[in-house]
């Protein structure tokens, strides 16, 4: 039947979804990146960021679809934030309310041959309720497993894009280097100033 271990499986899986929601998230919404505005996208720029986000997923994605994707990344958005300022309880309580939205339930699916896999979305989950199912899971097996701490919040000035720690030590306060460096570089600059 299932040819993995299931912990494996699901783990592998989950961490897939937990970048892929990361990339929705930085990609449809957020106001600055790396300490500059973010214009709004719309159009064909909302429907094709939205498509790079979620990787090969050709001709699935119309400006409805990609409106509706940006609703699930705020939502997402809202969870990480709360999330990465340590609010657990108020995380929990969005993610089951995004769980039941999105009608999330596991079943077990076979394409053909193939073995069967786990999908967590209904049987008649449309695309983005798919999405949104799948993520909400994600997120919700990576509270649930105590790792927290592993989405978190650009800590840089004028920057909201998100990020996962996968550090062991989970020391990450910022999205890339470009942050990082732009806060040591600001720190330099004001003790060369104060002296
Ligand atoms: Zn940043």
């Amino acid at each position: 039947m299932v040819d993995e271990p299931e912990g494996t499986r699901s783990d592998g899986h989950h961490a897939m979804h937990l970048e892929t929601g990361v990339a929705l998230v930085n990609a449809l919404t957020g106001s600055h990146v790396h300490g500059r505005p973010k214009p709004e996208l719309g159009g064909h720029d909302l429907i094709s960021a939205a498509a790079e986000a979620l990787g090969p997923v050709d001709g699935q994605v119309d400006l409805l679809v990609a409106e509706r994707l940006r609703t699930v990344a705020s939502r997402l958005r809202e969870i990480i934030e709360s999330l990465s300022r340590r609010e657990h309880d108020q995380a929990a309580g969005l993610l089951n309310r995004m769980l039941a939205d999105s009608r999330a339930r596991p079943y077990l699916h076979r394409h053909g041959e193939q073995s069967w896999h786990l999908h967590f979305h209904s049987p008649d989950a449309d695309f983005v309720q798919q999405w949104a199912s799948g993520l909400a899971v994600s997120v919700a097996a990576a509270l649930g497993d105590h790792i927290p701490h592993r989405v978190g919040l650009c800590a840089a000035p004028r920057c909201d894009q998100v990020y996962i720690d996968a550090s062991q030590a989970q020391i990450k306060r910022f999205c890339g280097l470009a942050c990082q460096n732009r806060v040591k570089a600001a720190a330099y600059r004001a003790r060369r100033s104060g002296s």
